[in-house]
């Protein structure tokens, strides 16, 4: 009786620590036994994680595309003397003429806000 080769060689994954047989883990030629650390499961579910995490980051990015289509722009053109009244204004108050418009603009949401909780 002559013993018989092991026709199926296993190796334990370093990731979930699972013995499987070699032809779960893809070729590395970087490795010891010419084999990948991590099973093929493994990788895949690596691979999953940070395509997920490539597409997290790339909807993060759109939620700042976004937000800057908040920022509004305004063509003084017809208003020349409103933009210089504005902009004399900010000087004064040490603004940018931006922030004195926007401070404007709260002064006036806080003044009807305030009105209106008051006399209800
Ligand atoms: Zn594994």
């Amino acid at each position: 009786m002559t013993q018989k080769a092991a026709t199926n060689p296993v190796k334990t994954c370093t990731k979930c620590g699972q013995v499987k047989p070699l032809d779960m883990f893809y070729k590395d030629a970087g490795s010891p036994d010419k084999k990948a650390y991590w099973c093929k499961d493994c990788m895949a579910k690596r691979q999953k994680e940070l395509k997920e995490a490539e597409e997290k980051k790339k909807a993060a990015s759109n939620d700042v595309a976004k937000q800057e289509s908040l920022i509004l722009t305004i063509d003084f053109a017809n208003y020349p003397d409103l933009l210089k009244w504005l902009a004399e204004s900010a000087e004064k108050d040490f603004r940018s003429t931006e922030m004195q418009l926007l401070y404007w603009l709260k002064i006036e949401k806080d003044q009807k806000e305030y009105a209106n909780g008051k006399h209800n």
